[in-house]
This record gives structure tokens, C-alpha cells and sequence, in this order.
């Protein structure tokens, strides 16, 4: 039996499937679970779906063909082949899901371990974006930020220190959104939001890098969707910190794919049996 991989998330459900010996990728959003049923009716008919994600066992009601996957292990599987795909096979790495809340994962021979989590990611940018300029449109909002200048909004040390020396580099941040105010434009509000979620992803995650000793950073989920900001502050302190980004092209499917992949396995050992 085909398999079809769902990944029911916060925000969006990610679906994978084969067909004509090619795989197929397609979100919808979280809230339209009913479309998502609908028109996976037909296909589900001689498919299993295995799913993962926070809104997974909702589908169980809905749907008895239902294998649930976890997601640590999904999003990690998935990953995993994203980058073999891309002739990048790393043996160890740091795994940053930026979905709606941001999950950072080691990944190495001995498996996947989730290390920490923060609750900046794609739904801040949605939520404190919205509070922040009014706009609710995901590519609204990001491209608004990509016009932006986040150096009218954060006080940077250089503003701090002035003329005198600083003990540490000028551009750095002393505070973020202190120079802020009524007058702030939309766009440069987006982009020091958008730079506040990268560097305390980066933060975390270069803690967690120097722990375990990995250079490799590799950014999915689907808040790097058309978003050149994020992924442009995501990779501002590679040299100071010393991490080597990447970024998989189909990052948001890794959830999704993984539990397809993991689908497509079990069935065929089933199969064998
Ligand atoms: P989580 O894994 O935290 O449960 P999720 O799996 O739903 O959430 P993702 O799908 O990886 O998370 O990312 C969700 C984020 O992607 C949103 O918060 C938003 O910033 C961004 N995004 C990208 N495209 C859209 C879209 N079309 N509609 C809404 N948000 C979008
Ligand atoms: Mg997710």
C-alpha cells in the first residue's frame, strides 16, 4: 500500500506523496483540516497516511488509516535525507525547526536528542508582527521586513559607546527595539523583529553547537519560506561564532517527508512479511 506523509503542525499541514514514481509537496493551513480531508479522500483510499506533528491525533479521529509518527524523529529522518538529496550527507549536525515555535535538535550517528527550544519563531513573527504594523499576510510580512532597516529600531553598541572604544564590536546589539517609537516604519519594526527571533535562535544555538563541538547548522521549517531577512540575520554571525549554515530548499517539508519515509519503510517490511 502507498504511503502519504502529514505533518499537522501549529500553524501548517505539510503533505507529501508520491506519484508517478515522483514525490509531491503541498501545504494548507492548520485551520483548514477539512480541505485537507477532502482532497485526500480519493488518494487515501489505497494509501496509508502516516503523520506526525502537535495536531496529529486530531487526525486519528478523523481518519482509521492512521499510523502517528513522532515528530522529533520525523522532522530528523526528514532532514537527514533533504540533505543527501542535496549531495550535503553530514555525519553530525545541529537541526533548528524555526516553525511556529523553534525546536534545536543534535543530530549524529547515535540519533537525534531534542536540546532546547525557544518560543521565538514563525508564530512571533505572525503575532507581534501583526500587533506591530497591523498586516496578518505571512508574505506581507516578510516582505516588508526585507525593506527594512533594524538599525533605526535596536540600539547598537556603537550607539552606546559613541566616539569612545567599545569592548565589544560597534554593530552588535546593546538592546533590541530600545530606539524604537511612534514613528518607527512597519518595515524596519518587521526587521528588527525578524533580527530579534535570528539572533536568539543563533544564541541557543551556538551554545549548543560549542557544547557538542559541530559546526553545521542546518534551518528548516516553513518560516524561512520566501523570507531572505531571516535567513540573512540567521547567517550575520557565522564568522564570529564560527557555524556553517544551511539551508535546505524543501526545509519545510522535513517533518512531512520524514514520516512518509518512515511510512514507505514500515510498509514495506509489512509487505515482505
Ligand atoms: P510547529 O512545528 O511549531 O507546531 P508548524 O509545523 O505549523 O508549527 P511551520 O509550518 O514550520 O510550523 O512554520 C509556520 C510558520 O511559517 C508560520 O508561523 C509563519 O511564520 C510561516 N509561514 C510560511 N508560510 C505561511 C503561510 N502561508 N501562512 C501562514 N504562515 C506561514
Ligand atoms: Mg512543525
Amino acid at each position: 500500500m502507498s504511503v502519504i506523509g502529514v505533518d499537522a503542525g501549529g500553524t501548517l499541514t505539510k503533505v507529501v506523496y508520491e506519484e508517478n514514481g515522483r514525490l509531491h509537496y503541498k501545504t494548507f493551513t492548520s485551520e483548514q483540516q477539512g480541505s485537507v480531508l477532502q482532497w485526500l479522500t480519493i488518494p487515501a483510499q489505497n494509501h496509508k497516511l502516516y503523520i506526525t506533528g502537535g495536531k496529529a491525533e486530531k487526525w486519528a479521529e478523523a481518519f482509521p488509516q492512521v499510523r502517528i509518527v513522532g515528530e522529533f524523529k520525523a522532522v530528523c529522518r526528514g532532514a537527514k535525507l533533504l540533505l543527501k538529496e542535496e549531495k550535503n550527507d553530514l555525519n553530525q549536525f545541529i537541526l533548528i525547526n524555526i516553525g511556529t515555535g523553534t525546536s534545536i535538535f543534535k543530530v549524529d550517528e547515535n540519533g537525534c536528542e531534542r536540546l532546547l527550544g525557544s518560543g521565538l519563531g514563525g508564530g512571533t513573527l505572525m503575532g507581534l508582527g501583526g500587533l506591530l504594523t497591523g498586516e496578518s499576510d505571512y508574505y506581507e510580512l516578510v516582505r516588508l521586513s526585507k525593506e527594512g532597516k533594524r538599525e533605526l529600531v535596536d540600539l547598537s553598541v556603537g550607539d552606546v559607546y559613541e566616539t569612545m572604544n567599545s569592548p565589544v564590536p560597534q554593530h552588535l546589539t546593546a538592546a533590541n527595539f530600545a530606539k524604537g517609537d511612534s514613528s518607527s516604519k512597519k518595515e524596519d519594526k518587521l526587521r528588527a523583529l525578524t533580527n530579534l527571533i535570528a539572533e536568539t535562535i543563533i544564541l541557543l544555538a551556538s551554545q549548543a553547537s560549542q557544547a557538542h563541538n559541530i559546526e553545521h547548522f542546518v534551518f528548516i521549517g516553513s518560516t524561512l519560506k520566501s523570507n531572505p531577512a531571516l535567513k540573512e540575520d540567521l547567517i550575520q554571525f557565522q564568522d564570529m561564532l564560527s557555524y556553517t549554515p544551511l539551508f535546505p530548499e524543501k526545509g519545510a517539508y522535513a517533518g512531512s517527508l520524514g514520516a512518509f519515509d518512515i511510512g514507505r519503510e514500515e510498509e514495506l517490511s509489512q509487505n515482505r512479511q
